[in-house]
């Protein structure tokens, strides 16, 4: 069973305090080759966001502490009316993790970090049971913000295969073929790449026809 401990959270946005619950245990089996993880007692990645249930800001328990500059939690209330929250609305994982990579823009996260959200959004969006064409969106924008981050040199030598492997993996998942073999590609210049990592981008190369 995935476990939780209750947490109370004061929004940053509205200033209203509610009752939410902190993942606290989970366990996880393989991994798929966009590395979704395969939960072995259901998807706890909804409970890592927490939603205000006052104005429907979103956002990880150490979101609620770090932002406090007033002009982003202006920026974010901006945002925040334009999604016309009803009172304790539900909100499914894929939906969170798309609205808080739009809240981590206007909060001016780093492109990798929104770009890790939205990779997330896809996988809830599966684990939900949505088609793939709905993951779509989220999965073109992780792509767009994962480019961004390596322009901005956001990673370490020691991510750069791994965020190579997946903008190959993502981009081969869009049909953007071209581009997803400049990616995998590109792990061959990398020092230092992980075996394992070398074997399944073969195997999704290979997929490439
Ligand atoms: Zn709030």
């Amino acid at each position: 069973m995935t476990e939780f401990e209750p947490k109370q959270l004061a929004c940053p946005c509205c200033k209203h305090e509610f009752e939410t619950r902190l993942v606290t245990g989970f366990r996880i089996g393989e991994k798929e080759p966009d590395f979704c993880p395969r939960y072995l007692d259901g998807n706890p990645l909804p409970d890592f966001l927490h939603v205000c249930p006052e104005c429907g800001f979103i956002g990880f328990e150490a979101d609620y502490r770090s932002l406090n500059d007033e002009q982003k939690i202006k920026r974010v209330n901006t945002l925040l009316a334009g999604f016309h929250w009803v009172k304790g609305q539900q909100l499914g994982g894929a939906e969170r993790y798309r609205r808080a990579a739009l809240i981590g823009i206007y909060a001016g996260k780093r492109s990798a970090e929104v770009a890790d959200l939205y990779l997330q959004a896809t996988w809830c969006s599966r684990m939900e049971g949505e088609d793939d064409d709905e993951q779509k969106g989220a999965r073109r924008k992780a792509v767009k913000y994962f480019e961004l981050a390596l322009a901005a040199e956001e990673f370490s030598p020691d991510d750069l295969p791994v965020v190579n492997y997946l903008l190959g993996e993502l981009n081969r998942r869009l049909g953007e073929n071209k581009k997803a073999l400049k990616y995998f590609d590109a792990m061959d210049k990398l020092e230092k790449v992980d075996p394992w990592l070398i074997e399944w981008r073969d195997k999704q190369k290979a997929l490439i026809t």
